[in-house]
Order: C-alpha cells, then sequence, then structure tokens
C-alpha cells in the first residue's frame, strides 16, 4: 500500500475509537471523566520550524540506530547468540538499566510512523517486536522479558541493592503498547500482555507490605501503562496489576493535597501522578484524580524554574526554593517530558487553559531547547543547568543511553500531539506551532501557519466545511488580544487565561488571523526577590557569556534592554559589561545566565 493509502486506513481506524482513547491510537473502553481529546498523531503534521526541524534530527537518529546492538543484551540474557557490538553508557551489558532504551526506541518508531507513515520506521519496530518475542519465548518464567536477570526482581522484592528494574520494564511495556496502538502491530500487544500476566503473579505471591516496601525503589509508570492496558483489553487483571503499584507513601499526602516532596527523587514521583489519573480515567474514582491535580498543582507553584522544569539533583527540595537550588543539574529532561504527559492528561479531564499555559512554558524554555540543533541525530541533553555560567551537554549514538537520551526520542516525536484538541465539534487551539490539521471524520482542514514566538500572530485557514465552535487558547502572558475572521475585528470575549470562542458555519478559504501581543517580563524567585528571570512573552531569555564561567550572578540593569533587528535577540547591560540575550532554546555551545540579580521589583 503507499502512503496515502495507507495514512486514509490510519485516520479512519483512529476516527471511529479517537474519543476514548489516549489521544493516539484505538482503545475498548471509554476513558471517564475526560471532556476533551487529542487528535491521533497521523491527523497533524508539522510544517517548517523549530518543532519540525527538531523532529527531522530525531527520525535521521532512528533511521540510523542498528537494532541489533539494542537487541544484544537481551539476546544474551535469554541464551541467544548475538554478535553485535554492545552499547555503552546505561545499554553497557553490566549497566543495570539495560534495556530501557530499546523500550524508548520502540515508542519513538511507533510516533514516527503514526505521523509520517513512512514503512522504514514501522519495519524497523515490527523486527524488534519479533526478535523480543523471540527472547520472551526463552523465559523460564512466562511472559518476563528483560535484558537482566529476574534475579533484579528478587533483589528489588528482598530491598537488597538494585537500580530499578520495574522503571525499566516499564519502558519496554510501554513501547510495546505504542507498537500496537500507533503502528498496528498485533505481536506488540501479545508480548506486552504475558509482560502484564508475569507481573501479576509476581506482585500477587507479596503481601500488601511487601509490595509497597518495594515501591520505594523507582518504578516508572507500571501503574500507567497496565490502567492504558486495561482500558484497552477490558481484563481487569490489568487494572489489579495496575493498583498494585500505587505507592501509598506518594499517594496518600497527595489525596489530602499535602506536599511532602522534600528530599524525594523527582522523576521517580511524576510517572506516579501520571498513572494516577489513568486510573481515574479507568476506574473514575476520584481520589486518583485528586492524587493527581494536587501533585500537578504542588509541583508547578512551588517546586518549578522558570523554564518549566524541576529538580535539583533529580529531587525535590523544601517547597519554594528555587534562587538557592541554582546547579549543574537542575531541571532534569525526563521530568518535564512526564509533566507535560501529566499536563495533557489533566487539560483532557479539565479543558482549563492553565494548563496549556504550563504546556507551553515548558514545551518551548526546556523541551525545545534540549536537543542540540548542531546534532544531525538530535542528542539531548539530560540536566539543563540553570547555574549561572552553565552550560549544555549533550548525548551520543552509542555511549549515552540515559533515561533523557531516550525521552527525547519520544519528546521529538510528538509535537503534534498537544497542539489541538476537541469535544464533539468544537476545535481547541492550543498551541501556537505551524502545522496542518486534517480533522478525521468532517473533512475540515485546518492550516496553522505563524513564526510564533519570533512573530506575535498566528493565522488559520479552513478548507471543507461545517459548523464549529472554535476555542482560541489566550495565553495568560498577552494582552490587547485581536482575532479577525476574514479580515473583519471579531468583537468576543478574548481574556488572557481564557478561550476566545468563534462559533460558525466555516467555509473553504476562510481565514482566521490572532494576535498575541507580547512585552518584556519578570519572574521573581519566591525565595530571593531579588534574584529574577527575563522573558519576553512566555519564552525565556539568557545572557549569552560564551567561554566565560561566571563564579557570581550577573547583577542586570533591567531599563538598559534594548530590542535589535533580530526577534527576540536583545542587549542589555550587566555588571559584566555588555551582553546580549537570547531565547533559553536557542542557547546552545556556549555558557549562560538564565537567573540575574536585580535591584528593582518586577513591573
Ligand atoms: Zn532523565
Amino acid at each position: 500500500m503507499g502512503e496515502l493509502s495507507r495514512r486514509t486506513v490510519l485516520r479512519a481506524g483512529a476516527m471511529a475509537t479517537a474519543a476514548t482513547t489516549l489521544g493516539a491510537g484505538p482503545a475498548s473502553a471509554a476513558d471517564i471523566g475526560v471532556s476533551a481529546d487529542a487528535f491521533p498523531l497521523s491527523a497533524v503534521t508539522l510544517l517548517p520550524g523549530p518543532f519540525q526541524a527538531n523532529t527531522s534530527r530525531t527520525h535521521s537518529y532512528l533511521l540510523f540506530i542498528n537494532p541489533d546492538r539494542l537487541l544484544h543484551t537481551f539476546r544474551l540474557n535469554y541464551g541467544l547468540p548475538s554478535s553485535a557490538t554492545p552499547c555503552g553508557g546505561w545499554e553497557s551489558p553490566t549497566t543495570e538499566l539495560r534495556g530501557h532504551s530499546t523500550g524508548h526506541l520502540l515508542t519513538a518508531l511507533a510516533q514516527a510512523y503514526a505521523s509520517t507513515g513512512r514503512a522504514e520506521f514501522k519495519s524497523k519496530g515490527d523486527y524488534l517486536v519479533a526478535e523480543l518475542a523471540k527472547c520472551q519465548a526463552r523465559a523460564p518464567s512466562p511472559g518476563y522479558l528483560s535484558a537482566f536477570p529476574e534475579s533484579f526482581i528478587d533483589r528489588v522484592e528482598a530491598r537488597q541493592p538494585v537500580w530499578a528494574p520495574y522503571y525499566t520494564l516499564h519502558k519496554i511495556m510501554a513501547g510495546l503498547l505504542d507498537m500496537h496502538t500507533l503502528a498496528g502491530n498485533a505481536q506488540a500487544l501479545t508480548v506486552l500482555t504475558g509482560m502484564a500476566a508475569w507481573a501479576k503473579r509476581r506482585n500477587d505471591r507479596l503481601t500488601l507490605t511487601q509490595r509497597q516496601n518495594m515501591l520505594d525503589t523507582e518504578f516508572g509508570g507500571m501503574n500507567e501503562v497496565l490502567a492504558n492496558l486495561y482500558q484497552l483489553s477490558g481484563n481487569p487483571e490489568h487494572l489489579a496489576g495496575a493498583r498494585h503499584f500505587d505507592h501509598a507513601e506518594i499517594f496518600d499526602p497527595l489525596a489530602a493535597n499535602q506536599d511532602r516532596l522534600n528530599g524525594y527523587h523527582a522523576n521517580t514521583q511524576i510517572p506516579k501522578a501520571i498513572g494516577a489519573i489513568r486510573e481515574y480515567h479507568a476506574t473514575g474514582e476520584t481520589r486518583y484524580r485528586d492524587i493527581a491535580v494536587n501533585f500537578w498543582n504542588i509541583v508547578t507553584r512551588d517546586h518549578t524554574y522558570v523554564i518549566g522544569g524541576n529538580s535539583n539533583g533529580e529531587y525535590f527540595k523544601a517547597p519554594r526554593r528555587i534562587a538557592s537550588e541554582l546547579s549543574d543539574t537542575t531541571c532534569e529532561c525526563c521530568n518535564s517530558y512526564n509533566m507535560l504527559k501529566l499536563t495533557r492528561q489533566l487539560f483532557r479531564t479539565n479543558p482549563q487553559v492553565s494548563y496549556v499555559d504550563y504546556y507551553e512554558r515548558t514545551l518551548y524554555n526546556h523541551i525545545l531547547g534540549a536537543q542540540n540543533p548542531q546534532s544531525a541525530h538530535g542528542f539531548h541533553c539530560y540536566y539543563v543547568p540553570l547555574r549561572p555560567g552553565g552550560i549544555k551537554t549533550y548525548s551520543n549514538d552509542y555511549d549515552n543511553f540515559t533515561c533523557c537520551h531516550g525521552t527525547g526520542m519520544e519528546s521529538n516525536t510528538k509535537y503534534v500531539d498537544s497542539i489541538y484538541f476537541f469535544s464533539g465539534t468544537t476545535l481547541y487551539v492550543n498551541l501556537f506551532i505551524a502545522s496542518e490539521l486534517r480533522w478525521p471524520g468532517r473533512g475540515i482542514t485546518v492550516r496553522q501557519e505563524t513564526r510564533f514566538p519570533e512573530s506575535p500572530s498566528t493565522r488559520l485557514t479552513f478548507t471543507g466545511s461545517g459548523q464549529t465552535a472554535l476555542k482560541l487558547r489566550i495565553p495568560s502572558w498577552t494582552s490587547g488580544v485581536r482575532i479577525r475572521v476574514n479580515g473583519t475585528n471579531q468583537n468576543v470575549p478574548a481574556t488572557p487565561g481564557t478561550f476566545a470562542t468563534i462559533n460558525r458555519t466555516w467555509a473553504s478559504g476562510d481565514v482566521l488571523e490572532l494576535d498575541l501581543p507580547m512585552v518584556l517580563n519578570r519572574e521573581v524567585t519566591p525565595d530571593d526577590g531579588s534574584v529574577q528571570a527575563v522573558k519576553y512573552g512566555p519564552i525565556v531569555l539568557s545572557g549569552a557569556y560564551g567561554t566565560t564561567n561566571l563564579s557570581t550572578m550577573p547583577t542586570l540593569n533591567p531599563a538598559s534592554i534594548r530590542t535589535t533587528s533580530t526577534p527576540l535577540r536583545f542587549t542589555a547591560t550587566a555588571s559584566t559589561g555588555p551582553v546580549n540575550l537570547l531565547p533559553f532554546y536557542a542557547m546552545h555551545g556556549q555558557r549562560y545566565t538564565v537567573y540575574w540579580r536585580i535591584g528593582s521589583a518586577a513591573p
């Protein structure tokens, strides 16, 4: 089948079930408590811009990477021959997390295939699934699939030292689920179902106390992937398996809206909250929803840096400590990858602009700028340093394979997943990213052309016809918004922090223009009023320091900030002398500062 016909088939399949899914593929049970949904990846295409450029680099990496090298440790673990060169870094044959990248690769290949319809992505994913199935078939313990022996599970159950075996299994299970739902691979569902049955058996043997003690070790999103599988299978064993991973020590205070996060490993906790909201969607039990919502509120309000990331040295600190927690190991990228996953599930549950404002902040200022644009394969940051004088460092082809290299593959193959949402015939335009939406089943195409954020506006052109209530996100950072349809000003409420609604019967050729004026603004850290970050609209500006490794935080004179002829580029005077300011997402290959000492109060 050619690309066009295959894409049509994918879209038709997704269309029939889109309202019931993660927003990404078919499912059998409707999610409870959901009032907006995403379109399938196949319905939205990126147009030229920084997100498409990032995606293209990651696609090149996915086509380049040798699957036999990623299968090497799996094959050895099952006594199968492998002559592949072992990978290095976190995939080395002696690293306890080995195998996790194979799971990320499955997800990234599935997403790349769903977005582009290119057979190379699917065939590489299909090969990985088939070879993993051969390994699983040889497991002494039916269903067990891993690149490390099952004795690692004995160790985590016995509370003996071991890195994070269930974390790794979760990545493999999530990759298999994505190969099934996004790339139509039936064998992936069989392999995943075997893994789920193995996990259920393994945990049924433990007492509740033994299980809860075991959950003190990082286990990724085991509750999420099993809840997702339950939504697909309807098998109550899968929901019971998900509940085995409800971590009471974390969930109980969150259900009571208490912030006990200080001292906890940050990225260990975020997937638990994603699991909680999916368990709410599966069961309707509001305690799960409250856990997820309270977690999101606590983290975004009291633990989040200006770029949207969290954690210092991978840990949550006391609430509202930002200026006092700047280092070379701030803002692990996985944390923001997971916070965005959580945020879009909360938006589906309660479509509020505040969720999208956070999504946009984190997408532009952390995720977009975590990939090295100088690397043809999209090498990725682990931490994003926020101390003055910090510099971004990146992964490589085969000798790094950190968690963030893996989630980087995923983030950079799914930028289309949160630009538009829908509810019935209502269309939410959440993000201002150049893209084209082909609305499945409605014959309506919406083409969004924009140079945002370099230009503070966007333009939507409609093809096809039909009544649609268009909900345009009016971000909290703007004021004086203007909306025009076919050149005529629309006098509708457009308060920042809400959606402006244009309800009309759209016709081919209709053009909607949205102006979103941006101004310079500052964000003050909660623990030191003199430590501030400078933004233009939602875009964090950073000072360019070349090879100068700052030993103290520079003082910036905010009155000295001047525009230049280049969008989003400014000059200013600091205690270090004249300094260029540029978007933090574009800051690569040199040292920088994001936070400044600024004497005056923020405007
Ligand atoms: Zn990571």
